[in-house]
Order: structure tokens, then sequence, then C-alpha cells
């Protein structure tokens, strides 16, 4: 395996307020990390700012053994890493056909026909809601939209934030099953989730967030059985 994110001693801050405060962590490739946390830890802010939609304040960030920082968003989505954002963000007055359509403005004509069956075979439902409008959808359809869009660009790492935020229990699972398909055949995930028990039991290794700074880290399962997290974030 090899490294194919670095994040060392990452800070950002809006104005006055720190958000992450010298975060670092690896990703080897195939692997399914997740960062958990409390609202407000700085989990958003990290993926944001790894996707390049804000500079750092200090720090450095790694993709492939090159540097991204200062990269601009969409050359950062061309080397392979791609944004599934928090609030699935789909645009809501476009078809579900022209959302993906979006996903994949990095890629030919040709490629993206080729894509959008990989897309369609996970998720089925966008092949029967092809024509309605996104804003239309429910959350979870929107969360699927979301996702598809996202691997539009056939990313190498692909960051999920918040996938499973207000959906239903049989939602959330089949959402979780779809995370796990997709790192299967190749695409390591970085996933951001409240829902920390279901996130540790998909991933290989996690990562606690508290306030800007990480507090702990381990093997999903690991961090699973430890009682500081059970009794923070798994409810017991
Ligand atoms: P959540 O799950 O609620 O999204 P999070 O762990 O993703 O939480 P962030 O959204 O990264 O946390 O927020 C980290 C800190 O930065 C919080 O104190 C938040 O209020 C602050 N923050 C986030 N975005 C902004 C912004 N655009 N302007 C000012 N402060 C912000």
């Amino acid at each position: 395996m090899s490294k194919i994110l670095s994040v060392r001693d990452l800070h950002v801050s809006y104005g006055a307020i720190k958000a992450v405060r010298g975060i670092s962590f690896d990703i080897e490739e195939g692997e399914i990390v997740t960062l958990i946390g409390a609202n407000g830890a700085g989990k958003s802010s990290t993926l944001n700012c790894i996707a390049g939609l804000f500079r750092p304040v200090g720090g450095e960030v790694e993709f492939k053994g090159q540097s991204i920082v200062g990269v601009k968003p969409h050359k950062i989505v061309e080397r392979g890493l791609a944004l599934c954002p928090e609030g699935r963000r789909v645009f809501t007055r476009m078809s579900v056909a022209e959302n993906l359509d979006m996903g994949g403005y990095t890629r030919s004509d040709d490629e993206n026909a080729k894509t959008l069956e990989v897309v369609y075979e996970h998720f089925p439902r966008l092949r029967e809601r092809v024509g309605q409008f996104a804003g239309t959808m429910s959350g979870g359809e929107q969360q699927m939209l979301a996702m598809g869009r996202a691997l539009m660009s056939r990313p190498d790492l692909l960051m999920l934030d918040e996938p499973s935020m207000g959906l239903a229990p049989i939602l959330v699972d089949e959402i979780f099953s779809i995370i796990k398909e997709l790192n299967k055949l190749g695409t390591t995930i970085l996933l951001v989730e409240q829902n920390a028990s279901m996130a540790l039991s998909i991933a290989d290794r996690g990562y606690v967030l508290e306030t800007g700074t990480i507090s702990k880290t381990g093997t999903g399962a690991a961090l699973l059985h430890d009682d500081d997290v059970k009794r923070a974030y798994l409810g017991g």
C-alpha cells in the first residue's frame, strides 16, 4: 500500500475562529478512514480545506505525493480527489441526469457514458428518476445523487461528509453498504460522520476530532470498543 493523502499540522481558521488546530493524519490507498467527532469539532472544515474550498492558515496537504495547498478545487478534482459535501448540495432545479453530467465535467463524453453506467449500477433508483428535478427527490435519493455526482469524476479518493445525515435507518444501511462496495472496487474513502458506530464499523482506521485537534486514533474496531469513545460518541 502507498500513501494517497497526507495531512500535516493543518490549521483552518475563519477570522478569529480557529476551527482546526494542527491536525495530522494519513490515508493509505484502498483504506476507509473515518473522522468522527461532535458538532463543531472541525470535521467539515478539514474536508472542505482538503478539497481546496479554502486555504489553510498553516500546514501541508499532499495528495498522491504532491502538495495540493493553493490548488483550485476543480484541479484537485482532476487529480482524482472528490468531495461529496455535507447537506448533499445537489442542483435542485436540474434533473438527475444533469446533476450527474455536472459531476463529470472533468472527463470526456465517452468516459462519462461508461461511468454513468457504473453509477446507475450502484444506484438503480437514479436511473429510474433520470428526468426528475433533484429538488423534488427524498433525502435518501438526493444523497445517492450527490454520491453519484462525485463518482462521475472517477475519484481515487472520495471524501464523504455526513452521508447518513437525516436519513431513515434503512437508508443509512443502504448508503453504508454502497460505501463498502465502492471501497471494495478500489475507491479510497475518507468518511466524516456523526453516526460514529456505523462509521467505525466499516472503517479500517479512525481519528477522533475534539475542538479542532485529534484526541485519539486507532483501528475502527479498537475505537468501537474504546471506553472514552463509547461514552462520548456511542451512547454508552
Ligand atoms: P458539524 O458536524 O456541525 O458540521 P464539524 O465537526 O463539521 O461540525 P465544522 O463545521 O468544521 O465542524 O466547524 C468547526 C468550527 O468552525 C465551529 O466552531 C464552527 O462554528 C466554525 N465554522 C465553520 N464554518 C464557519 C464559517 N463559514 N464561518 C465561521 N465559523 C465557521
